[in-house]
């Protein structure tokens, strides 16, 4: 593209908001609120800004630098905490949050301080461990742990939520879901409190929300990569009505060659430590192109054009089979790839990949 240097990543957000707007139309007509989380993006602006016009109802993050990008933008809307704060943050939190999730008595204690410091009344949402063993408060621990966090002055539990497929695998099943929406009910009963949110699920639930199997007190959905990629993701399938190519990455040819297949010569490890095989496809045309493992995760981009072949890469490089292409690329070609989460998220973290944004009217380039 011209005037852009490489490597590159487009960003299209009409194609965010689009697929925004396709996974709320759906949680909507099950009655579950969506909170489009941006945490594959770094809080990128603009990304928030297209989930937010495709009806999302805040946007959540795990890291607090995210959220204040979004809240230094200018950006008007409730911001949710993902990953429990350290008690360390605390003050830092109730300034900038608007709901964190949460999983110990000692954080929302000084959560509670600093909330009374600042004069402000500070929301969470109750983490349950429903066997997946990342974070979350154990079922059998729940009922003791809210009849001290009502305790808490400063503090309102606006809810509780488990998160499912991201340490253990675990997929949201109507056993798993029953026994959070049963929580619910029974701390509701016996704490004579509303809770507004019961959030049961991430972009591992779109599958049972759409089977109609949620139970109807589940009420609120946390979705970042259907959103940003166009998948659910227990089985990573594109997601009906959305795209996966809101998100590609451009680099360009910098060496074509006809070389061997087989390195020449005795040998030891890669520049990573790796003893990696290659496979005699003979004399083949390679392309190297300016990308690498510093800039994304090398195993999680696909090529456009199905002739390329990608057989490694280095720091720097990114070393390609393009002999199918033979006669039709050239030193200064760009190609093009899509990426799944982890390469996103890489590739957003680098600072050496511009980001473009497109949008259907105006093209502006940002770093
Ligand atoms: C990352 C995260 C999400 C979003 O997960 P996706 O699979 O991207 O939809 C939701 N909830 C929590 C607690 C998270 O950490």
């Amino acid at each position: 593209m011209a005037g852009v240097n490489t490597p590159y990543l487009t960003i299209d957000l009409d194609k965010i908001e689009h697929n925004a707007r396709t996974i709320v139309d759906l949680c909507d007509q099950h009655g579950i609120a969506v909170t489009g989380v941006t945490k594959g993006v770094c809080g990128y602006p603009d990304v928030a800004r297209a989930m937010l016009r495709g009806g999302v109802t805040s946007i959540a993050d795990s890291r607090l630098e995210n959220i204040r990008r979004l809240g230094n933008a200018g950006i008007d809307t409730d911001f949710m905490l993902l990953r429990v704060p350290p008690l360390s943050a605390v003050d830092a939190v109730v300034e900038s949050i608007d709901v964190s999730l949460n999983s110990e008595l000692a954080t929302l204690k000084d959560l509670s301080a600093a909330a009374i410091r600042a004069g402000k009344i500070h929301n969470v949402m109750l983490m349950v461990d429903l066997g997946d063993l990342r974070e979350g408060i154990w079922p059998d621990d729940v009922m003791t742990f809210v009849s001290q966090a009502i305790n808490f002055d400063g503090i309102r539990i606006k809810g509780i939520g488990a998160n499912l497929a991201c340490f253990g695998g675990v997929v949201p099943s109507e056993e798993n879901m029953n026994q959070l929406a049963e929580l619910a009910s029974v701390i509701e009963h016996r704490f004579s409190m509303t809770l507004e949110w019961v959030s049961g699920v991430n972009s591992s639930g779109l599958e049972m929300i759409a089977s109609g199997k949620m139970p109807q007190r589940i009420n609120h959905a946390r979705i970042g990569e259907a959103i940003l990629l166009g998948r659910e993701t227990i089985h990573r399938k594109p997601w009906p009505g959305t795209v996966q190519d809101a998100f590609v990455l451009h680099a360009e040819i910098v060496e074509l060659k006809q070389k061997p297949s087989l390195p020449v010569g005795e040998r030891s490890e890669d520049a990573f430590g790796e003893l990696v095989e290659f496979e005699d496809r003979g004399k083949i045309l390679r392309a190297l192109i300016n990308v690498g493992r510093e800039d994304i995760d090398i195993h999680g981009i696909t090529p456009l054009d199905s002739r390329i072949d990608i057989l490694g890469g280095s720091s720097g490089y990114l070393v390609l089979d393009v002999f199918a292409m033979e006669g039709n690329v050239a030193v200064g070609d760009e190609l093009s790839f899509t990426l799944n989460y982890s390469a996103l998220l890489t590739a957003m973290t680098s600072e050496y990949v511009t980001k473009h944004i497109l949008t259907g009217v105006a093209n502006s380039v940002e770093q």
